[in-house]
């Protein structure tokens, strides 16, 4: 977001003279809001004001909304801390998510998903930093023994199914470039990546089977909700095949707030703490999330206060569920600024999945205070050994007992089967109830869902003989 955007304080570019008017308005601020001042009352007020526009941490420099910077974003912190104080306040934050849960190790290459918005801006941003951290103290140390991480970042280019299409994309594109190319060195790779590219086709049929498979879907948020996790198996894609280890998201608190009430609404109880932690490990290159703990108010004043340009591409408004939820919590926001961490710290007591936390083979051994914080925010896994198989379409665990299996006849096999090997959620919101639409659907699914089925359905098979193994025939019984 410029400085010079709508939702920016004029401030932001203000001249001196304006500069003199605010700071004559906020010596007298219950003039304008009581509409008169007189006598001990003004005094008083005067100097609390006085008081409560002083950094509550460094105590020296104006509070941010003191200094008249990014109105319409203040909010909290931004009436506590000055510029520098809250700043430095958010990157701890994102860097105490990061050496807590180990994130981010030494040897890692790390892809940043920037879909171009202010989240994503503000992970880069901060991970670009953390690196630069990295080598200066590579650079300095005698001994030079733990490498720095390296840094890609990757854009979905979701042109090809995109209902309002973007006639600036190429603007777009070059300014994101611009932006990857002005962070701090060494140069990072920037990658578009076509959602098409999970079929492993030609760009055109690709493109063409996409079109085909979403348009088999009826519901709005179904196809949302396909779409998103197309994304991430686009990201997973180009990730392994340019050798990055870890996959950043810029999700903030607001968002997984939006997540909680959004998976609770379709039915998605029994998965959803596997989507709300920092780390998520059930891919094949581990999805960390180091902006669990920052508020979208934040971030959006981040941007202000360090001219971060964003670019919104595709992300436009959210529909049907997800809108509905999305302008629902804005709403309960804005009544009281402390519910959306109220939402994620509620869902936050839902016990984990063993793969939300870096694998151990998956670990460098960093340094020993990294480990020793590591093992006071041990995760607890009750549900280690209880069996999962993974839904095909979204990749969410589901409980074995959950999966219905039933024999039909052989045309509808296939289908069919697919549907109960997915969860309720992408039965419902996803899959086409009628079977000759489903039969569609599942004849233009990408290799890595089909793959997904096949994993599912031989994990389902092997289960189910395990509970029955006592009333099956031994081979030699059968012999006999
Ligand atoms: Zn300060
Ligand atoms: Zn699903």
């Amino acid at each position: 977001m410029a400085c010079n955007s709508a939702t920016c304080n004029p401030g932001c570019l203000r001249d001196a003279s304006r500069e003199d008017a605010e700071k004559e308005q906020q010596s007298h601020p219950t003039a304008d809001d009581h509409g008169t001042c007189n006598g001990d009352e003004h005094v008083s007020n005067r100097a609390e004001s006085l008081s409560n526009s002083i950094c509550l941490k460094c105590k020296l420099n104006e509070t941010i909304a003191a200094s008249g910077f990014g109105a319409g974003l203040i909010n909290g912190d931004g009436g506590r801390f000055c510029a520098d104080c809250f700043r430095s306040n958010l990157y701890w934050k994102f860097r105490f998510s990061v050496t807590s849960n180990d994130m981010i190790s030494p040897a890692d290459n790390v892809l940043v998903a920037f879909s171009g918005g202010a989240s994503s801006r503000v992970a880069l941003h901060f991970v670009s930093e953390m690196q630069d951290k990295a080598q200066k103290n590579f650079e300095a140390s005698r001994d030079r023994a733990l490498p720095v991480f390296g840094v890609g970042v990757a854009f979905v280019d979701e042109q090809s199914v995109s209902t309002d299409h973007c006639h600036e994309f190429d603007i777009a594109i070059e300014d994101m470039k611009l932006m990857v190319s002005n962070l701090a060195p060494p140069l990072k790779k920037f990658l578009v990546v076509p959602i098409e590219s999970v079929y492993t086709l030609e760009p055109s049929n690709g493109r063409e089977r996409l079109k085909k498979l979403i348009n088999t879907i009826n519901d709005t948020t179904g196809k949302e909700d396909l779409l998103e996790h197309l994304r991430m198996l686009a990201l997973q894609k180009v990730a392994l095949e340019n050798g990055y280890t870890k996959i950043v998201l810029g999700k903030c608190t607001s968002r997984i707030a939006c997540h909680v009430l959004e998976a609770t609404v379709k039915g998605k109880g029994y998965s959803l703490a596997a989507d709300i932690q920092y780390v998520d490990a059930r891919w094949e290159v581990p999805v960390v999330l180091p902006l669990r703990d920052c508020f979208s108010h934040e971030i959006d004043l981040l941007c202000c206060l360090e001219s971060l340009k964003t670019v919104e591409v595709f992300r436009g408004k959210r529909s049907g569920i997800n809108g509905l939820v999305s302008s629902f919590v804005k709403l309960l926001q804005e009544e009281n600024p402390s519910r959306e961490s109220t939402i994620v710290r509620t869902a936050g007591k839902l016990t984990p999945f063993h793969f939300n936390r870096i694998p151990e083979d998956n670990k460098s051994h960093g340094p020993a205070a990294s480990q020793r914080r590591q093992r006071k925010r041990i995760l607890k896994t009750d549900n280690l050994l209880s069996q999962e198989s993974f839904c095909p379409v979204c990749n969410c665990p589901i409980k074995m007992s959950d999966l219905t299996t039933t024999t039909h006849s052989e045309d509808a096999q296939t289908s069919v089967d697919l549907m109960e090997l997915c969860c309720l959620s992408c039965r419902f919101q996803i899959l086409p109830a009628e079977l000759s639409s489903l039969n569609l659907f599942h004849s233009f699914l990408p290799d890595p869902i089909v793959a997904r089925a096949n994993d599912a359905r031989s994990l389902n098979h092997s289960w189910l003989r395990e509970q029955i193994e006592d009333c099956l025939l031994s081979d030699t019984e059968v012999e006999a």
